[in-house]
């Protein structure tokens, strides 16, 4: 339906949490967990789920052990709960431990950048070995090695299961892999040697490694052939033995819920016109940003603090905001000034947003209304569209209101805005490779942006350069695709033809923009 998430519970091999669930999940759970915390609205996140989807399939199997979990953070109900585990960035991978007795944030396990499927399953393995030995998941055989004299031992025995003995190096996973694999199968126990005792692999006819060798419940033995060295193969073929089947267990328990329905609401489509601008949207925007983007962050101090400080002066001089909101901000503005702090916990600042300044009649909207940022699924557009809507206004205030600065220190500075937005999106922006894009385009160059006028050009040139770059991408609404802006149709005069080459006409461009972002086309409706 429209509500469609990136991941849908019972469908997807991997159990979705929310704000209701997640604590319950992991406190004393009998299995490790690893989560993902993500959000809905990030492109990189749409384009990792068909990964962490395949990692979640790959691994059902080993669900008794150590389970793969999302979180949506971008669900207004999630907000709370991943600021109290942290999370500043999506997506966020964390590690939880087997029985853990207290709450905790999990761990940024090895967290690298490769986030390749192989790589994750190996760090699952790294971690639940990293249990001690009381706290390992009760459904977790011994992963280590065994020697092997050990296994010469099980030869010729009676037992009432197999034996399967994965021969590899000491950098090899598969063997691990497999005795995972086959953690829910009854009849067959696996384990792992290292090739170091050359001669006892001699002995057994071992000559490539890695190796399956198999002691029947008969206490015969011997080399199982197999078409490739591979875990796939291995698992299958044990899994297939006579005798061997899966083990009649209860389904894990669900994790219950605490509260709140199933499903988000179904907004209505609202109408609107692309040639404007809503305030709805600003102010939306606004509130996300203030209250969910920020607010992740305990404290600022240092460069964010600073940040943080010119950001709201900015805001408060050249938001073209509605009264209410104009107040908000200059008050915030000026307790920020006073404060002799050099660290402020973000929970102060929420209070004075949320409760200290109602009183006076000082507001700002607390929940979303997306109007030209609508998307056509709930994970599509949004915020990040109306932070895009928010720098392009202020960088046209800026030009067309130069003098709203006097006295900021920041009055000669044609940059101002657009430095402000490369220190918000670097210290703050919720989506990390994005931050990462932009940084890149404003060291090569910001720096040569000499004017006013200048700065809104080379944020609409950028903001060009990104949708070019992720036209096509998953993240991309098929109701508005990502196309070098403005079109023809808003803006005729933007576009001319060169020798047949497309160009852009730079003035009529300019005048556009400051036409589009500016007060006057500013539309109230939806905003409440
Ligand atoms: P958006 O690109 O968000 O644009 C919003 C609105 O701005 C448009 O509807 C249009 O009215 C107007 N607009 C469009 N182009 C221009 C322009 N050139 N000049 C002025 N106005 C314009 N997502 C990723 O997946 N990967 C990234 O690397 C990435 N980097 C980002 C970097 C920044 C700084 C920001 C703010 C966002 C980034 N995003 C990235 C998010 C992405 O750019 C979009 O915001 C998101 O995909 C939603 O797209 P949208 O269709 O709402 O249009």
């Amino acid at each position: 339906g429209e509500a469609a998430r990136l991941y849908r519970p019972g469908e997807d091999p991997l159990t979705v949490l929310e704000a209701g669930t997640v604590r319950r999940a992991l406190l004393n759970s009998s299995a490790a967990w690893v989560l993902q915390f993500y959000s809905s609205s990030c492109g990189h996140c749409i384009g990792f789920a068909p990964t962490w989807r395949a990692l979640a399939g790959d691994v059902r199997d080993w669900e008794p052990a150590i389970r793969i979990g999302v979180l949506d953070c971008g669900e207004e109900e999630n907000y709370e709960t991943c600021k109290e585990y942290g999370i500043l960035y999506y997506p966020t991978f964390r590690y939880f431990k087997a029985f853990t007795k207290q709450f905790t944030t999990g761990e940024n396990y090895k967290a690298g950048s490769d986030r390749e499927l192989q790589t994750v399953r190996q760090m699952m393995i790294d971690f639940l070995q990293n249990h001690s030995q009381e706290s390992r998941p009760p459904a977790c055989p011994p992963l280590d090695p065994i020697p092997s004299s050990e296994i010469a031992s099980l030869f010729d025995k009676t037992s009432h299961h197999y034996t399967a003995i994965v021969v590899e190096s000491s950098n090899s996973y598969v063997g691990r892999e497999v005795i995972l694999d086959l953690i829910q199968y009854e009849n067959i126990m696996v384990k792992r040697v290292l090739n170091s005792d050359k001669a006892f692999l001699e002995k057994l006819g071992i000559t490539s490694i890695p190796s399956c060798y198999l002691i029947y419940p008969n206490g015969s033995h011997g080399l199982i052939n197999i078409l490739k060295p591979l875990r796939s193969f291995f698992s299958s073929y044990l899994k297939s033995l006579p005798g061997v089947r899966r083990k009649l267990v209860s389904q894990l328990p669900l994790p219950k819920k605490q509260s709140k329905q199933e499903g988000t609401e179904i907004k209505a489509w609202k109408e609107f016109d692309k040639a404007k601008l809503y305030m709805a949207d600003l102010e939306s925007g606004l509130h996300y940003l203030l209250r969910v983007e920020l607010a992740t962050h305990k404290t600022l101090e240092g460069a964010e603090l600073k940040t943080f400080k010119d950001f709201v002066t900015v805001l408060s001089k050249l938001f073209p905001g509605r009264q209410p909101v104009v107040k908000l901000l200059e008050t915030l503005q000026e307790w920020l000034v006073s404060l002799p702090l050099d660290k402020i916990p973000y929970d102060a600042i929420l209070d004075l947003v949320n409760n200290k300044m109602r009183i006076s009649g000082i507001f700002l909207t607390n929940h979303i209304q997306w109007v030209g940022c609508q998307g056509s699924k709930p994970e599509l557009r949004g915020y990040t569209c109306s932070l895009w809507k928010l720098f392009h206004t202020l960088t046209v205030q800026a030009a067309v209101r130069p003098k709203a600065l006097i006295n900021t220190g920041f009055e000669d500075n044609p940059q101002v805005v657009l430095q402000i937005m490369r220190r918000y999106i670097q210290h703050f922006f919720g989506c990390k490779a994005c931050a990462q894009h932009f940084e890149e385009m404003a060291k090569e160059s910001m720096e040569s942006v000499k004017t006013l006028d200048k700065a809104v050009l080379w944020l609409w040139e950028k903001h060009n350069v990104v949708n070019d770059r992720l036209a096509g991408d998953p993240s991309e609404d098929p109701k508005f695709p990502k196309v070098q802006w403005p079109t023809p149709d808003l803006c005729p005069e933007c576009h001319d033809e060169i020798k047949g080459l497309h160009s852009w006409n730079e003035v009529q461009v300019l005048q556009f923009l400051k036409h589009h972002y500016h007060h006057e086309n500013i539309l109230y409706k939806y905003a409440e």
